[in-house]
Order: structure tokens, then sequence, then C-alpha cells
């Protein structure tokens, strides 16, 4: 089991449930949009939100963005340890600092030393980019011809070695409050060194695939990764990231956990039969209408919506509610048993009140 942290409010490690996070994509000293991103954020779920800190005028918002976010705040920092310093004084929970690129020795340990008196972590990471894209040319070139024999292993060997060396600092400072991460756009090599970096140390892990693009793409390439890891015990802090809109993170990872059994829904579960020849309805449009339609549900009841009325049930066994959508008229199955049957036209309303009913029995039923 790894060690604990406190990021605010949330646990991190040590046997806590896992962590959602994500990033706002607005500039952060925009407070308004900010903060409208992170609360639509913690509504889907998300547990802890990271800004970006690039100027003064970022760090100069943290203080409003604290004071009305419903989540704790980390700060993402780079280059400039004045902004590490700033956020820690305008009191951010967390923040994300790799030594890597910060290049004053000193400026490290000063960002080290107030992340210590204010008794907040630290989140420390290596990239595959970062190590690949060195900028001290003799290392690199002896990196490059390293990695070039057997790059999936030798990158994970070197990825594990920079946070040996990042870890060394922290360790001079007594500095132990520290989340680890290393992350990579290829899965493969994103499990090989989490998996690497769990046998090594004891530290909460903070796992991701990085660049991993539009949800289109980065959704299998993200989940590949981090289910893989998640169903083998090891991470404690998740973050999905793609190139679009947050919230999309957060509801992905969100689905990710719950279907991993690691965190439990606070809404419907919806399944759908995939369609075929046998189909009499638009499922794609009539699978939105539910969604949309039980979204004020709060409790976590498995629905699902098939495409007709025949084979419908056996293949919505397991399903608490089940709407089976046929031509002008539909049948819903509560727990596998139909209980109405009602037109086109009346089905939706139906749904809800049977899904409203169910989820308002007993627990023990
Ligand atoms: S429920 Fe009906 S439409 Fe959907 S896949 Fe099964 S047989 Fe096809």
């Amino acid at each position: 089991m790894t060690r604990q942290v406190r990021v605010g409010k949330v646990l991190l490690g040590g046997g806590a449930p896992v962590v959602l996070q994500s990033m706002t994509s607005t500039p952060t000293h925009d407070i308004d949009a900010t903060l409208m991103q992170i609360h639509r954020l913690a509504a889907a779920g998300c547990d802890v939100v990271r800004v970006a800190v690039p100027a003064k005028e970022d760090t100069a918002a943290l203080p409003e963005l604290i004071r009305q976010s419903p989540v704790p705040i980390v700060a993402d920092v780079h280059f400039h340890y004045e902004r590490a310093l700033e956020a820690i004084e305008a009191g951010v929970a967390k923040i994300r600092l790799n030594p890597g690129n910060i290049k004053e020795r000193q400026q490290v340990n000063e960002a080290i030393r107030a992340c210590k008196q204010a008794g907040i972590p630290i989140r420390v990471g290596v990239n595959e980019g970062s190590i690949v894209e060195r900028q001290d040319k003799a290392v690199r070139h002896s990196e490059k011809q390293e990695l070039a024999r057997d790059y999936h292993g030798n990158l994970i060997q070197l990825m594990v070695r920079k946070l040996e060396e990042y870890l060394r600092i922290f360790e001079e400072n007594g500095f132990e409050d520290v989340v680890l991460a290393a992350k990579s756009p290829d899965p493969t090599i994103v499990i090989d060194v989490y998996r690497e970096i769990s046998r090594r140390f004891d530290f909460p892990l903070h796992l991701g695939v990085t660049h991993a693009g539009p949800p289109e793409t980065g959704r299998v390439r993200s989940v590949a990764a981090l289910a893989t890891l998640l169903a083998e015990g090891i991470g404690d802090t998740i973050r999905i990231s793609y190139a679009a809109d947050p919230i999309h993170e957060v509801e992905d990872g969100q689905e990710l956990l719950c279907c991993l059994g690691l965190r439990q829904r606070t809404g419907p579960e919806l399944i759908a039969c995939p369609t075929c020849g046998r189909v009499e309805v638009d499922l794609l449009t009539l699978v939105g209408q539910v969604r949309e339609r039980l979204a004020s549900i709060k409790s976590p009841i498995k629905v699902a919506v098939m495409g007709c009325i025949v084979n419908g049930p056996g293949e919505a066994e397991g399903a608490d509610v089940a709407l089976l959508a046929g031509k002008g008229k539909a049948v819903i199955c509560v727990r596998g048993e139909p209980v109405r049957t009602v037109s086109e036209s009346e089905m939706l309303d139906a749904l809800y009140e049977e899904a409203m009913s169910f989820a308002n029995r007993p627990r023990s039923m």
C-alpha cells in the first residue's frame, strides 16, 4: 500500500478511494470562466482540479478560486519557481512541480521548503517527451543511443532513473509528501513504467496517458493503460487528459472508476443493445432521450434500452429496469418482469416513473 497524503479535504493514497482529477482549460486569471469550469467538473464527479499558473496574474486569481471552489485546487507550475511560491502563499492544496524544468536547484529547494511549511504535497513527474527531448546535449546523445537499442525497455529505466534523481532532491530536503507520475502517450509504456515505479516506491501514484488526443482516439488509449493498472491495484489518482472540454475527462474517468467497482454510481447506469437487423426503432436517438429523461435520478440503478420487443427481454437480463422499444409501442420490465405496455409517445415518461419507483425501493429488495 502507498503512503497517504492530504490534498485539502481529499485523502490520496494509503488505501483511500481513487481520486479523480482534471485540469481547467480556461485562462486561470479569468476567474469567472475558470470557476464555472471548476463547478461543472466538480458536479460531474471530479475530486480535485488543477489549474495552470504560467503568469503572476494567474496566481493572483488563486485566492478567489480557492475561496469559491467546491474541490481542492492544485497549481500546475512549470519553469517559474516564483509561481510555486505565490501559489503556496495563495493557499493551494498541492502543487505540481518538476525539478527538471526549474533552472536553479536553490529555487527548487525554496519551493519544496514552502510546501513543507504549508503542509501541502507536491506531484513530481517525468514524461517520455521531456526525457527524449532533454536540453543537455551530452546526456541526450548517450541517452538517445541507449534508447535506440531497446526503446521500450530503456525508456522505462530512464524514466525511473530520472524520478529517482528528482526524489533525491526531496529526500535531501526531508520532504516526503510526494505524489509520483510518469507519463507517455504510449499506453504500453505507461503500464510498464507504473508497474516498475510501484515496485520501487511507496509514494502515491498519479496515473495518466499524456497527449492522448481528442476523446475519439484518446479514450481507448487512456482506458487501456489506466484500467490495466487500476485492476492490478496500482494508482491512487487518475487524470484522463483529452484535447477537448475537460468535462469529457471527468465523465470518462468517473465511468472507468465505476466500471472497475472503485466508485459507486450516483445515477443510472445505461446499457443498450448493439442493434441488429431486428431493430424496430431509432435506438441511438432513443438512448439519448432516455439519458436526458433519467438525468435527475441520483440512484445507482441499471437501465437497459433495447431495440425490439421479441428478443429484448432476454438480452436486458440483469437490468433493474428495461425499456423494450418496438414499432409504435414499448414494454417496460422491472427485474426481468414485464410491468407495463405503453404507446411510443408514453414510453419515456413511463420508464422514468418505473425507474424512480425502483430507485426509491428499500435497499433490501
Ligand atoms: S434487442 Fe433486438 S434489436 Fe437489439 S440487438 Fe437484440 S435482437 Fe437486435
